[in-house]
């Protein structure tokens, strides 16, 4: 079932406007918040479209911010603005001479939100007794400066004449570690990814050699086992290199813990 975010996202945009109207500074709260929640409502509907990729427990995810950098790490383009032609191929995988056009989407993007979301939470707050004694007062000019500069932003997202394009080129694998699946968009001509295990954490360099499916290898190192008489290797995943990480050799069977070290300097520093 699709949610009807955009709709809401417009409606919450339309709230925002007549607040403004009003001309009132402190009908400006008023506006700072739907248009926070239209920023929010835009947002989960990009991430409506990639439902299939993600998993269910990551719809809890309510920080726009955090929302929009995970589906791009799911999709490198998924904050991209994008016009759609449509045309038969004369030759089977060589582009249409003759493309026409079919629609054309503005996106609400990264910069976007990194830009305005939390400037327009830290309005919806009283100002603090630490503010107030630095002299630091809210300057209503710049927030319905702020807030006029976002309409326009989401203006330009709700005249997009399609919405919510997403061209799939999904490589998919099971988790080496878990099983679980990842998967991730990446088109022909992107540069090599990093991909990560939503379940474990553990991550995998995922890149194009030249045939048709993307080359998935798994990030680790190869440790030695530090047994004087055992000459045992084994593959530590890269996000467990780090300190206090514990494992048992299967050869030698030694308990062995990953620590910093300190190295006494009998000579001057190098
Ligand atoms: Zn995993
Ligand atoms: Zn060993």
């Amino acid at each position: 079932m699709r949610h009807t975010f955009r709709s809401n996202a417009e409606k919450a945009l339309t709230r925002a406007k007549k607040e403004l109207e009003s001309q009132e500074e402190e009908r400006l709260k008023y506006a700072a918040l739907e248009l926070r929640l239209a920023l929010e409502a835009i947002t989960y509907d990009r991430l409506q479209g990639y439902r299939e990729e993600i998993p269910p427990r990551f719809y809890e995810t309510w920080q726009p911010k955090r929302v929009l950098q995970f589906l791009l790490q799911l999709d490198p383009y998924a904050d991209r603005s994008s016009i759609v032609s449509i045309g038969t191929e004369d030759t089977p995988g060589v582009p249409a001479a003759d493309l026409k056009p079919y629609g054309e989407e503005t996106v609400l993007n990264l910069k976007n939100l990194k830009e305005h979301y939390d400037a327009l939470g830290s309005f919806l707050h009283m100002p603090t007794l630490g503010k107030l004694e630095k002299g630091v007062y809210t300057n209503y000019q710049a927030v319905r400066g702020r807030c006029e500069e976002i309409i326009n932003i989401l203006d330009t997202v709700f005249r997009s004449s399609i919405w919510n394009v997403v061209f799939r080129y999904l490589t998919k694998i099971n988790c080496l570690k878990c099983g679980a699946l990842i998967a991730k968009n990446m088109h022909p001509g992107s540069p090599p990814l990093e991909a990560e295990c939503f379940e474990c954490g553990v991550t995998y360099s995922v890149k194009h050699m030249g045939g048709e499916t993307p080359q998935w290898k798994p990030k680790q190192k190869e440790i030695v086992c530090p047994e004087k008489d055992c000459n045992s290797t084994f593959w530590m995943w890269e996000k467990d290199l780090k300190r206090r990480t514990c494992w048992t050799c299967v050869d030698c069977g030694n308990n062995f813990i990953l620590d910093l070290r300190l190295i006494i300097l009998r000579d001057s520093l190098p």
